[in-house]
């Protein structure tokens, strides 16, 4: 059975994503590596949605080390309003990486189902990190089963999220501004 390595955003996302992948034949573990998500203590109560999801799925979670807040910022500072980008890049990159230190046959991610993402972007992100590193990127459109996957975490009661993660997602959630 080939094997896939999930990039997993939150709980929420993940859980109609894997069993996209698993009706799809792959053996699927996946990697939380979220360092846009701020403030500290909003990461953790994400995490923790994310174990408990794990444990219900019976799915492996590879938690990285650390948390590259620092990393984060130095490169969207400066490019705001792009900042998407890198936020994609820092994160599947990761992935991939680790995807393939690891021995997985492939990498993705749960954002692939949020209306909420750029999704154009992820690809080419997914697809430019794919060449780059010699490993597959499953892609999928699951925009359309966003909602089943929230269906299915509703009765586990977990933390869910009100903006996306960093700080700059925050203040425009709040404050309904785009920033420029
Ligand atoms: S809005 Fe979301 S995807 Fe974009 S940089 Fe912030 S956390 Fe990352």
């Amino acid at each position: 059975m080939k094997k896939v390595l999930l990039h997993s955003c939150c709980a929420h996302c993940a859980a109609y994503t894997v069993s996209h992948w698993r009706q799809q034949g792959y053996e699927v573990s996946a990697l939380w590596y979220n360092p846009n998500i701020h403030p500290y203590m909003e990461h953790q109560h994400r995490l923790e949605a994310m174990q408990t999801l794990a444990q219900e799925m019976s799915l492996p979670l590879i938690t990285t080390s650390g948390y590259d807040i620092i990393d984060y910022f130095r490169q969207v500072v400066g490019h705001e309003s792009e900042r998407c980008r890198y936020c994609f890049r820092l994160r599947l990159s990761k992935t991939a990486e680790t995807a393939k230190a690891m021995g997985f046959d492939a990498f993705t991610t749960t954002l692939l189902i949020s209306p909420h993402q750029k999704h154009d972007l992820l690809q080419e992100i997914g697809n430019e990190l794919a060449g780059e590193r010699g490993i597959d990127f499953l892609y999928a459109d699951l925009r359309k089963r966003y909602s089943d996957s929230r269906r299915m975490t509703k009765p586990l009661n977990l933390h869910r999220q009100q903006y996306c993660g960093c700080v700059y997602s925050e203040w425009e959630r709040y404050a309904n501004i785009t920033i420029k």
